[in-house]
């Protein structure tokens, strides 16, 4: 049981109505990383500049997250400047500084060894296609993306979806990718390149999942406080595949069942990402209450059938 990302690490500055951060810790494969790390075991392909704090390599280690494959490069660690307005749904890209990222090559040097899955977190997706196609023997492959990359590198990010099993997109990239509006015809519009299952993430909304299987909804889990939404769809498909990957069969396939706990499952941990700035709600995470608000949602979403007959009379 092993997922192997590949994303950024990044120290991120971020200005939401709530408050104020400073080169704190991120990156798509940090939220991931440790949202996966709760279930399983997650080794990242990454880079850092010489500028990237002992405490933070420290606190991922502690998780066991595996850095051998993080590369320490000649220069500064990638920067993102965000900013969220009330609507706490959309994230206002003030700055991206790729740094190390301009020249990393992640190599090969995984190439035929097995993982089980292989997530391609939010990165440029010329970097993602080379993890990619040095694990083609993994059982589940996944991907992310952002608009950043879609108005870069469009066809780049097609041609890495269509060697994916699941994609997970946010809600408004997708309608960019695609250019189509409507959520159903956007998911023909990927099923027609090969994508099997899309995962929509809709921030406070929750997520639509399209599969084979049909159409799987799940709410965001209602929340007093939510501070910073940086990081909730990664650590959202942390906890879905973390999930996934600890409860694969031996032929590395996934019944419907488990597909639907593990939706749940990256919903309910993308909950805490959001409570507090950073990685800080994600790693003070208990089992108590991961538990309570799984269950919780059970409760939440559960209705009784309805009898035809009541419609009349
Ligand atoms: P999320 O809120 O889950 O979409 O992911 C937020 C994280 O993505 C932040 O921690 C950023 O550092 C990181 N990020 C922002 N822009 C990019 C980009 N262009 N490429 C890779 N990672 C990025």
């Amino acid at each position: 049981m092993s997922i192997l990302v590949t994303g950024s690490i990044a120290y991120d500055t971020i200005e939401t109505p709530f408050g104020r951060v400073k080169e704190a810790l991120g990156g798509s494969a940090v939220y991931f990383s440790i949202a996966a790390s709760r279930f399983t075991r997650v080794i990242p392909i990454s880079v850092v500049g010489t500028d990237f704090r002992d405490d933070d390599r420290r606190l991922l280690e502690e998780l066991g997250i595996s850095l051998e494959y993080v590369k320490v490069a000649e220069g500064q660690t990638f920067r993102w400047v965000g900013r969220y307005e009330y609507d706490m749904n959309t994230a206002h890209t003030l700055d991206t500084q790729l740094n190390v990222f301009e020249k990393f090559d992640p190599g090969t040097k995984m190439d035929g060894q097995k993982y089980d899955i292989v997530f391609l977190a939010n990165i440029d997706p010329d970097l993602q296609m080379k993890v990619l196609s040095a694990c083609e023997g993994a059982s589940i492959k996944a991907c992310d993306t952002m608009d950043f990359w879609i108005s870069s590198k469009r066809d780049s990010v097609f041609k890495v979806m269509e060697r994916c099993d699941i994609v997970f997109m946010n809600e408004g990239e997708l309608r960019f990718l695609t250019e189509e509006p409507n959520l159903v015809r956007a998911y023909k519009k990927l099923q027609a390149r090969g994508v099997e299952t899309l995962i929509v993430k809709r921030g406070e909304y929750g997520a639509i999942c399209f599969s084979k299987e049909g159409v799987f909804f799940v709410p965001a889990f209602p929340l007093d406080t939510v501070k910073d939404p940086t990081g909730a769809g990664d650590s959202f498909a942390g906890g879905v595949l973390g999930w996934l990957d600890r409860h694969l069969d031996s032929s590395g396939a996934v019944d419907p069942v488990t597909f639907r706990q593990a939706v749940v499952m990256g919903s309910v941990v993308a909950s805490f990402t959001v409570e507090e700035f950073s990685v800080k709600g994600l790693i003070s995470m208990s089992d108590e209450e991961l538990y309570r608000r799984f269950s919780l949602f059970r409760k939440m979403t559960d209705f009784e059938p309805l009898e035809k007959s009541s419609l009349r009379g």
